[in-house]
């Protein structure tokens, strides 16, 4: 009868939802929230496209085969594309702080297929900070709100080392310029040190799980696991909703969504 009267749309493709779900979403959309399979880089994640690296036991990306990051594992759900782009600019530009907790559940199987390299518990969950002006103009940290669903997802699921979550410990220094223009390296040396440790009791010998909603080059995740390590964290593995990719870019526009929102750089 409410669905006669008050009928919703889905705010992704806007058709009409006729069964109401939690995620607000119409079943082709959250079924179209698909994880990214493909072979990807055994360090940063980054899919690689040519089969003949996917091949190897270790394949590495151009960038893990010369240099090293910070961290030591980083994985993404899917691919920063249409309808997982879609929805993180929902959450982070139409406020939609509810999505951050279903979306945070996604991340689930990624914990899952990562564990076996994850070291013992306990486990400290992190979120990449923003800078504190950012946060407070969006009112919300849109990876605090994805930790904190992942986290939900694992309590529900009852495995042991439910991990602390951990916020306000790590702290953007300084709003970096944005990252967008810039090149690999210039990216890594843009905020290299726009992170701090300010209380290291919580990560001091643990293993931290950095959570943030896009890697792009992984110049963020490299900085934070350099402060998180310097203050004692053993290891430092990223898992992120989606990765940004030169090898796939994506020609669709971002629907329902336009002006500056595009040139947002999940790096800064
Ligand atoms: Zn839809
Ligand atoms: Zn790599």
């Amino acid at each position: 009868m409410l669905a006669i009267l008050f009928p919703t749309f889905c705010p992704l493709c806007t058709k009409k939802i006729e069964h109401a779900r939690w995620t607000a979403l119409c079943d082709d959309c959250w079924g179209s929230l698909t994880p990214f399979t493909g072979p990807c880089c055994a360090s940063c994640g980054i899919p690689i496209a040519a089969e003949t690296h996917a091949e190897a036991s270790e394949p590495r990306c151009g960038f893990c085969r010369i240099e090293a990051y910070d961290f030591d594992l980083a994985r993404s759900y899917g691919l920063y594309s249409a309808p997982l782009r879609d929805a993180i600019l929902h959450l982070k530009f139409r406020r939609r702080e509810r999505w951050g907790f279903w979306l945070g559940e996604l991340l689930f199987p990624l914990w899952q297929s990562l564990a076996p390299q994850m070291g013992d518990p306990p486990w400290v969950l992190i979120p990449v900070p923003l800078h504190f002006t950012r946060e407070r103009e969006r009112g919300f940290n849109q990876a605090e709100l994805l930790a904190r669903g992942l986290r939900q997802r694992l309590r529900k699921a009852r495995l042991p080392g439910l991990p602390q979550l951990e916020v306000g410990c790590l702290r953007r220094r300084r709003a970096t310029p944005p990252q967008s223009g810039l090149d690999h390296r210039a990216r890594m040396e843009n905020v290299r040190r726009a992170f701090e440790v300010c209380r290291s009791e919580g990560i001091r010998g643990r293993s931290v799980i950095l959570v943030d909603d896009v890697m792009t080059t992984g110049a963020t995740a490299s900085a934070c696991a350099r402060a998180l390590k310097r203050a004692g964290a053993m290891k430092v593995i990223v898992l992120t909703l989606a990765r940004a990719t030169p090898q796939f870019p994506d020609h669709n526009e971002p629907r329902l969504l336009t002006g500056n929102i595009q040139a947002e750089d999940n790096d800064f």
